[in-house]
């Protein structure tokens, strides 16, 4: 009978440990899927914008507008975009 009493614990807290691990095991997974969600987004708003380099000035400005250039907005040229 003092066994099986010390059995059953041990398994009671075995369960309890696993639930606990479960729950933690969980909550970072959703916490990391959010996390990711919420940077993907991000990143992918920042990629849409195309990086410009002008040649004749020299400054780095972005747009949105599609196609391989953009008119630079300080002096007006126009400038292909910069590949990584
Ligand atoms: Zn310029």
């Amino acid at each position: 009978m003092g066994a099986f009493c010390v059995f059953s614990r041990n398994t009671a807290m075995t369960t309890y440990f696993a639930i606990i691990t479960c729950a933690i095991l969980a909550f970072a997974a959703l916490n990391a899927f959010f996390w990711d969600r919420a940077y993907v987004r991000s990143y992918r708003r920042q990629m849409r914008e195309n990086v410009y380099h002008c040649l004749k000035c020299r400054s780095i400005y972005t747009s949105r507008a599609s196609g391989e250039s953009a008119v630079c907005p300080v002096c007006g040229y126009r400038n292909g975009r910069v590949k990584f």
